[in-house]
């Protein structure tokens, strides 16, 4: 008999027929033997229907009214996903986030847990019953309800995971697992059997939308394993776990687009000690998140100057726009060119660090089909390129045949 923790998104839950297919893949894990605590997302569309009703009283609703609000969602599917284990004659009971002992801190709409005392999941679980839990929520120490940040059902299962110490953690979700690519773009794209914390969470930042960021570092903190697999089959998933020896073997584990970001370029900046810094504690004091910065080498010998570009998610480009602008007497460069139509295309995979000569097979078969490399970043175990986005889907398919066709 085993305890095991499994997540259904809100894809998986999307209507009465949905969930009733849950329940009764529930059911037959529970015929197995096994204790199961079923954690699961608001039915697809309803965080964001709700978010929009407030949004069309006011368009920045109180926080802590959004966090009350958007709690509703996953509430009303573990009662429904309760209901369709008895209507199986399974003995169900739900639990919300408070209920379920997952305190976090006061911090509305992107709360972090705190700590997770799952007492009576425990006890419903002794008593013989399959818990439901709502996903993306919890309360603070003093009884406010709040939620995780997007996506953050994904969280709310790693961590009971780890606190229940389940043998095992599924997340259900529409798709098969990780893939090399995405198979809308690539057609030959294949399901990994098996992906680092380390890999997923390059890929998922390079735009890879699988999971919740958060959750996977959670995961990687925690040691929690977990599953990426389908609700709509009983195809094996993606393992995610702790890199082994044998991980390196494979090079690149897989290719992403990052559509989402957008480029900024400061013109003649004078090449000055302190110039960075004041640019970049602006933009960070606006909470707008930087990714790639590239800053060439100075020229002109009298009254040197650089230019300095990077890119940021497109939604913040405006803020950003202003922010620039308000630095222009200060810092004194030239002009501010944006560009909203660039992708970034990142190759990860921890294999990278004992092979030499990746980042030019990225490079010349970028350059085999005539794709000019904007900017170019790296890590440890990502090497990223920001290029026109009206030929981001080619160079993916370029990239992918070229390492892992
Ligand atoms: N319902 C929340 C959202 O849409 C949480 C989740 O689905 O994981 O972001
Ligand atoms: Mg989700």
């Amino acid at each position: 008999m085993a305890l095991i923790v499994q997540k259904y998104g809100g894809t998986s839950v999307g209507d009465v027929a949905r969930i009733k297919q849950v329940a009764a893949r529930v059911a037959k894990y529970r015929q197995q033997g096994h204790q199961l605590v079923v954690v699961v997302s608001a039915m697809s569309g309803v965080t964001d229907g709700l978010i929009r009703l407030a949004r069309d009283i006011m368009p920045l609703p109180s926080e802590r009214e959004m966090d009350v609000l958007l709690a509703t969602g996953e509430q009303t599917t573990i009662a429904l996903t309760a209901i369709a284990l008895h209507a199986l004659d399974v003995p169900a009971v739900s639990l919300t986030g408070a209920q379920a002992g997952i305190v976090t801190d006061g911090v509305h709409t992107k709360a972090k847990i705190q700590n997770i005392t799952p007492k009576k999941v425990h006890a419903l679980l002794d008593g013989g019953n399959v818990v439901t839990v709502a996903g993306f929520q919890g309360q603070t120490p003093e009884g406010q309800v709040t939620t995780l940040g997007r996506g953050g059902s994904d969280l709310t299962a790693i961590a009971l995971a780890a606190a229940l110490r389940a043998s095992l953690c599924q997340i259900y979700t529409d798709v098969d697992g990780i893939y090399t690519a995405d198979p809308r773009i690539v057609p030959d794209a294949r399901k990994l059997e098996e992906v680092s914390y380390d890999e997923l969470l390059e890929l998922a930042g390079a735009g890879a939308k699988v999971m919740q960021l958060r959750s996977v570092e959670f995961a990687k903190k925690f040691g929690v394993i977990f599953e990426v697999r389908s609700s709509l089959n009983d195809n094996p998933g993606t393992i995610v776990k702790e890199e082994t020896k044998s991980m390196e073997s494979v090079v690149i584990r897989g290719v992403s687009l990052d559509r989402n970001q957008a480029k900024v370029t400061l013109i003649a900046v004078p090449d000055r000690p302190g110039m960075a810094a004041r640019v970049f504690k602006a933009l960070a004091d606006a909470a707008i998140n930087i990714d790639t910065i590239v800053q060439n080498v100075s020229h002109g010998a009298a009254k040197p100057t650089t230019d300095l570009s990077f890119t940021l998610d497109k939604p913040d480009l405006l803020k950003a726009r202003k922010v620039i602008d308000a630095l222009k007497k200060e810092v004194g460069f030239r002009e501010v060119v944006a560009n909203e139509h660039i992708g970034k295309l990142s190759i990860v995979g921890v294999g990278m660090r004992s092979h030499s000569g990746v980042a030019a097979k990225m490079f010349e078969t970028l350059a085999r089909e005539d794709i000019n490399i904007d900017m170019i970043s790296t890590s440890e175990i990502k090497i990223s390129v920001v290029l026109d986005l009206a030929k981001g889907d080619q160079a993916v398919r370029a990239v992918h045949a070229a390492f892992l066709g």
